[in-house]
């Protein structure tokens, strides 16, 4: 059973999208201010969070910036009508998608069956990976080296993955940022370095073996002959 957790400070609507959420035959979890919502969506297991910006406690946006340091768990923004700004800054953000209160529920059932179908397309769709003594399962959320379980976070997963899926393609830094972090770190190129280096630690070093390859000026490389 797939499940959503709404984060809303309005009981009215978030009693109201809760009964109709079950009514479609989705598990919901439900947190109605900024902190229980943000500890909840940090604790994951999710397939989706509807995820309010006016909130006591901890603001919407706040609370998805967060998520999106660890988790790439889809999130449709609910905005009032005229906050023009907090919907540019959400999809920024990286939010999937928004819907302005009031709305009308069948919408919002809409949207969400889109991005959850969307979203187990991307996941049925990826093979598994092998390269050096390391399987990526992405489907599964999965890491080993030679079948040791390695505990990646979300942003550390998907460059991983990035490199095993172009290896022995030397990737430049820009390229990675914009797969793994998308257009708007442009320019942030360090924080390529800084994964790199926690991936190393994660796997080289504890594995006492060396997997990603730098490419001085240019930027980093998995080989295998
Ligand atoms: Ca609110």
């Amino acid at each position: 059973m797939q499940k959503i957790l709404i984060v809303e400070d309005e009981e009215k609507i978030a009693r109201f999208v809760e009964l109709e959420l079950k009514h479609e035959g989705y598990a919901v979890e439900k947190a109605v201010d900024g902190r229980t919502g943000l500890s909840l969506a940090e604790k994951g297991g999710y397939d989706l969070i509807l995820l309010d910006i006016m909130l006591p406690g901890i603001n919407g946006i706040e609370i998805l910036r967060r998520i999106r340091k660890e988790s790439d768990v889809p999130v449709i923004l609910l905005t009032a009508r005229d906050a023009v700004m907090d919907k540019v800054m959400g999809l920024d953000m990286g939010a999937d998608d928004y819907i302005t209160k009031p709305f009308a529920i069948e919408e919002l059932l809409a949207r969400i069956r889109v991005i959850l179908r969307k979203k187990q397309t991307l996941q049925t769709a990826q093979p598994v990976l092998h390269c050096l003594g390391l399987t990526l399962d992405a489907s599964r959320f999965k890491v080993t080296y030679n079948g040791i379980p390695v505990e990646l976070t979300a942003k550390e997963f998907s460059l991983l993955q990035s490199l095993m899926q172009n290896k022995n393609i030397v990737m430049s830094r820009d390229a990675l940022l914009e797969t793994v972090w998308g257009y708007e770190y442009a320019g942030e190129t360090n924080v390529v370095d800084v994964y790199v280096r926690y991936l190393r630690q994660k796997i080289d070093e504890k594995f006492n073996t060396k997997i990603i390859t730098t490419v001085r000026g240019v930027g980093y490389v998995i080989k295998e002959e």
